[in-house]
């Protein structure tokens, strides 16, 4: 086999067999094939697209390229949620005691803040002494024991998708639905899980801008997730402001810990309960969405998710003690406050621009080497749709340093948009696609 072949193949619109693509795959990861080629291959790819075969047995094929988490002997079902990315979401940190109080487990391996994105590990490890670099064994102990354990991937996950993605990174060739689904899927089916439920975020904090884009990446994740044998449910959802009321690392722990206690806010609490409604229904623990959304809402009102993810922390070498001593005021010394430059309506908070300032603030990171913050971040007092007079507190906002917030400052203020009349309701789940 020639790699060239199999460039000019997928050039000129054929489709690769599962063995062309298994020897580029290998080939890339051993360092026969060389970059070049690759990055011609990724190219003709997102001109010309996959099939949804070709998406499965490259999905597959990159799935294969490491190792996968054996969780035999620890009763299931095992179920994992995975979002595409927004600003705001700690969707994860109430989601997984929710369904693991309602009798599931959850394996959960979760990624790291970039670009105007936030990551679940940056905002555990705001945690004083909260560990995000299991060990296998300890995933699966943990597993067992709480129900649900929350960790980063190691080098020996998918390592095709580590070389990938950083080539698709420097090659413009990351926005491809096909490349797109196989890097996700690989990964979230490399932790075990039988089911899973996509959260496809679609807006201008997302990855996905506009609803079709989403809905392509929707039925792409939710169609190779069939054809890999996985009962999958993709639920599109709103990420045009940020979801919930805090943005940051420890100021979005803040936010779980007032979710679990039943006091979050009510577009994180509609789509955290959805989502988590739908694993239950994925993994056969409730009959529909209604019956899961009701487990959902009784394990956060007796207090049951609480009390797993208290205990989590604990069991990934969290301070309980401190981090209830930190609530309200982990917060940097350097903060200005946002407020209306008008009489009316809030009618945009765009989080794309929140979730840029973001990284200037020390919320984020424009490359994986950079440091975050734990302190730092964004309390919103008004989202869209609030009224409000002039003068009034729009958000405070919480910086690393007098520069980071001199810096953020014009694109907090571009974000915020005011009109003389309130916009139309924001729905927040869009559409949903299941495969169960
Ligand atoms: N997230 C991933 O893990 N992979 C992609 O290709 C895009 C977003």
């Amino acid at each position: 086999m020639r790699a060239v072949d199999m460039i000019m193949k997928k050039r000129d619109g054929g489709q690769l067999t599962r063995e062309e693509i298994a020897f580029l795959i290998s080939g890339y990861v051993d360092g026969s094939v060389p970059e070049y080629q690759v990055s011609a291959w990724l190219m003709s790819v997102f001109f010309r697209g996959m099939t949804p075969r070709e998406t499965a047995d490259l999905t597959e094929l990159m799935l294969r390229s490491g190792d996968v988490m054996d969780l035999s002997g620890i009763p299931g079902p095992f179920v994992d949620k995975h979002s595409t990315g927004g600003v705001g979401d700690k969707v994860s940190l109430v989601l997984a005691p929710i369904a693991a109080a309602c009798g599931v487990k959850v394996p959960m391996m979760s990624g790291r803040a970039l670009g105007h994105t936030g990551g679940t590990l940056d905002k555990l490890e705001s945690i004083p002494g909260y560990r995000t670099d299991l060990s296998p064994r300890e995933f699966r102990d943990f597993i067992c024991a709480d129900g649900f354990a929350m960790t980063g991937q190691t080098a020996r996950v998918v390592p095709a998708d580590k070389k990938l993605y950083a080539l698709r990174d420097v090659t413009a060739t990351v926005e491809s639905v096909p490349l797109i689904t196989a890097s996700i899927l690989s990964k979230k089916a490399a932790e075990g899980a039988e089911s899973l439920v996509f959260d496809i975020k679609c807006g201008s904090g997302a990855f996905m801008k506009t609803f079709p884009e989403a809905r392509r990446l929707a039925e792409s994740l939710v169609n190779t997730g069939k054809a890999l044998g996985k009962r999958i449910v993709g639920v599109i959802t709103d990420m045009t402001e940020p979801l919930g009321r805090k943005v940051g690392n420890f100021l979005e722990v803040e936010e779980s810990l007032d979710c679990l206690a039943g006091k979050g806010p009510a577009d994180l609490m509609e789509i955290t309960y959805r989502l988590a409604a739908w694993m239950l229904v994925a993994a056969g623990r409730a009959k529909d969405i209604d019956a899961g959304l009701r487990l959902c809402e009784a394990a956060v009102a007796d207090g049951r998710a609480m009390a797993l993810f208290r205990r989590n922390v604990r069991t990934q070498g969290g301070d309980l003690a401190r981090m209830d001593e930190l609530y309200g005021k982990h917060l940097s010394p350097h903060s200005f406050e946002l407020r209306a430059g008008a009489t009316g309506f809030v009618n945009s908070i765009d989080a794309f621009k929140i979730g840029l300032a973001g990284v200037y603030l020390g919320v984020g990171r424009n490359t994986t080497s950079d440091p975050v913050y734990p302190d730092v971040g964004f309390v919103f007092e008004r989202k869209t749709g609030d009224p409000v007079s002039s003068g009034d507190l729009v958000a405070k906002v919480y910086g690393k340093d007098a520069g980071s917030l001199a810096a953020a400052l014009p694109l907090v203020e571009e974000a915020l948009t005011i009109g003389p009349t309130a916009p139309a309701p924001r729905v927040h789940i869009l559409e949903e696609l299941t495969a169960l």
